[in-house]
């Protein structure tokens, strides 16, 4: 057990995660919970009890989609996305494969697109990502063809020139 990691995750997430109290509204609501291992409050409860290596090991901190509904639910204000945020920062830093690696994969291609052209690019996003993780190209083409015909994703990125600089008035 790492009794310390309470502490460490409240630290890096802004959160008092001891505050709570296990209602279990935040899983309720949560829309990968089925995905999950334990679920939200789960999680919370083995920060608290400083079970570090069976959270690093579980699919739990990276399949969280980070989408706030648990922390617009919590009667005591605790943005678990937050936590799971610090856990993933955690389980990296600490040496730590990640047990979903398509997840930090599209993470690092998402950043790096953003990077290179100051502004995120779904359709470079995905290709990439396609590319790194040896999917086929076409799978999901239905989707996206859909969401390409309205508009939505355009093909060609732009970038804000230039990146990095701050833009003279
Ligand atoms: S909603 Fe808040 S208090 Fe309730 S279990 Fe989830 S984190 Fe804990
Ligand atoms: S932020 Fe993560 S844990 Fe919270 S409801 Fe969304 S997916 Fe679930």
């Amino acid at each position: 057990m790492n009794m310390s990691l309470i502490s460490e995750v409240d630290r890096l997430s802004g959160q008092q995660s001891e505050l709570c109290y296990h209602c279990h509204k935040c899983t309720a609501g949560c829309p990968v919970v089925s995905a999950m291992t334990y679920g939200p409050d789960h999680i919370l409860r083995m920060v608290a009890l400083g079970q570090d290596e069976a959270i690093y090991a579980s699919k739990d901190i990276w399949l969280c989609a980070g989408c706030y509904t648990c922390a617009t639910r919590c009667p005591n204000d605790i943005d678990i996305s937050a936590v799971m945020d610090a856990l993933r920062q955690l389980a990296l830093a600490g040496g730590h494969k990640a047990a979903e690696p398509d997840v930090l994969l599209f993470h690092k291609l998402f950043v790096g697109v953003i990077k290179r052209l100051g502004r995120s690019h779904e359709a470079a996003s995905l290709g990439l990502f396609k590319v790194f993780s040896k999917q086929p190209l076409l799978n999901d083409m239905g989707a996206g063809a859909g969401l390409f015909m309205r508009g939505k994703i355009p093909i060609l990125p732009e970038s804000i020139h230039p990146v990095g600089k701050s833009i003279k008035r």
